[in-house]
């Protein structure tokens, strides 16, 4: 028989930047169910528990195969009580009753649906909560004052809740190159979030512009959100310019994950026809799928030619997040725009702990030296990091 106390089955570094993590694990289960109560921990409040579940979740992740039992969890980081408390009930039950209640209580499904709405944060929810507001139908109802970014969450709803597909990140970025090259030739535009990682849908489309020339970037934002209105492209936008030189609270605040760069946060009116004109003709014409069946029933044929059933809108909401950056800071934006959100907590945490560095999306500075750390690309901020290079599609802790 061996010896229980020598059986260390996997060999896992605590920091998640220090691990590959691809967008598909063995453990879906149970990182899912962790992901719940971290998810139902944030929604409360409750960030630090919150991270402790998250991190939990990314370590299970990080497996190259499924957990059977307990004993091979021995020696692993970041595994507290109460996540070995759910991983053994769902190893040895099938399910975890704590997880199980989660999702079934009244507070954490209108916590959902109300944070659901884009412009809605967890104050917020919780304040309509008190007042009995538990839905869209009661939101309504409640003649609750909503601000312009809550009232557009509110009427796209359902659009903003469906996933975005690559398809359609694809005709969004299409979009976003014409608008920033009719206004500034020679602009760099990057995917950056969940899609840069290799991620099949997204909550949004995520882009990264810069300018090659230092300085050329400044006032971009709003001349690119000034084409896109005109050709009928935004439902919502709210611009924040650069607020990084004026800020006096030194470049590479460790604690906060808020970044100065010139931002827009939007909501796309994408055209249809834009991710799917000509290939939908060539689908309904094969023996199709359920779901190019299932598309094909909301339209009427007539006479070889595709008619919109009446009701149909002809484009979808999509929520859509720009930056800009100076060239100087790119690499540090691209890394810190890329995701995912634990993996950024992780390298900024692995920075300051281990490595008495700040690092934010604007600058790696060195505590020790009294200086900054210059960059040009992440692999570069990896190696100052002390870090093996992780590649974007293994960041999905
Ligand atoms: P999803 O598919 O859900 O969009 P995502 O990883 O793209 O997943 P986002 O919320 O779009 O998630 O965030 C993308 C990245 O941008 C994350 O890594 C996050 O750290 C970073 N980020 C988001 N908001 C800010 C912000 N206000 N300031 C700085 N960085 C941010
Ligand atoms: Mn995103
Ligand atoms: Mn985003």
């Amino acid at each position: 028989q061996v010896n229980e106390a020598e059986a260390v089955v996997f060999n896992i570094p605590s920091y998640a930047c220090q691990r590959r993590t691809a967008l598909d694990n063995h453990n879906t289960v149970l990182t899912d169910a962790l992901s719940l109560l971290a998810e139902n921990a944030e929604l409360s409040d409750e960030d630090g528990r919150g991270v402790a579940f998250r991190r939990a979740a990314a370590v299970l992740k990080a497996l190259p195969e499924p957990v059977t039992g307990m004993t091979q969890l021995r020696g692993l980081p970041c595994l507290g009580g109460h996540s070995l408390r759910v991983i053994k009930d769902i190893l040895e039950d099938g399910a975890s009753g704590e997880v199980e209640l989660t999702k079934e209580s009244e507070r954490f499904k209108a916590l959902k649906v109300l944070t659901g709405i884009f412009g809605v944060g967890v104050k917020t929810a919780e304040r309509w909560i008190r007042e009995q507001i538990h839905s869209l139908q009661q939101l309504q109802d409640s003649g609750q004052t909503l601000n312009r970014a809550q009232q557009a969450g509110l009427e796209h709803y359902d659009d903003l809740n469906q996933p975005v597909t690559k398809a359609e990140a694809d005709a969004i970025g299409e979009i976003v190159r014409e608008a920033v090259m009719s206004v500034l030739p020679g602009a760099q535009i990057t995917v950056i979030g969940g899609f840069r990682r290799g991620k099949l849908t997204g909550h949004d489309v995520d882009f990264l512009v810069t300018h090659p020339e230092e300085g050329r970037e400044v006032g971009l934002m709003p001349k690119v959100v000034s084409w896109l209105e005109s050709q009928g492209f935004l439902l919502y936008q709210k611009t924040t310019r650069n607020s990084y030189l004026e800020s006096k609270d030194g470049p590479a605040r460790p604690a906060s994950n808020m970044d100065r760069f010139e931002r827009c946060f939007s909501i796309f009116k994408l055209p249809e026809e834009e991710t799917r004109g000509t290939k939908q003709t060539e689908t309904l014409t094969e023996n199709t799928p359920e779901d190019t069946c299932s598309l094909a029933a909301n339209w009427q044929v007539k006479g070889g030619e595709q008619m919109k059933p009446a009701g149909h809108k002809a484009w979808r909401a999509v929520r859509v997040d720009l930056v800009v950056s100076p060239i100087s800071q790119f690499a540090f934006a691209l890394l810190g725009w890329t995701g995912s959100k634990l993996f950024e907590r992780e390298l900024r945490r692995w920075a300051g702990h281990e490595k008495a560095m700040s690092l934010s999306s604007h600058a790696l500075y060195d505590n020790k030296q009294s200086r900054y750390l210059r960059a040009t690309s992440e692999e570069e901020i990896f190696a100052h990091l002390g870090l093996d290079y992780i590649p974007p599609s293994e960041r999905n802790a």
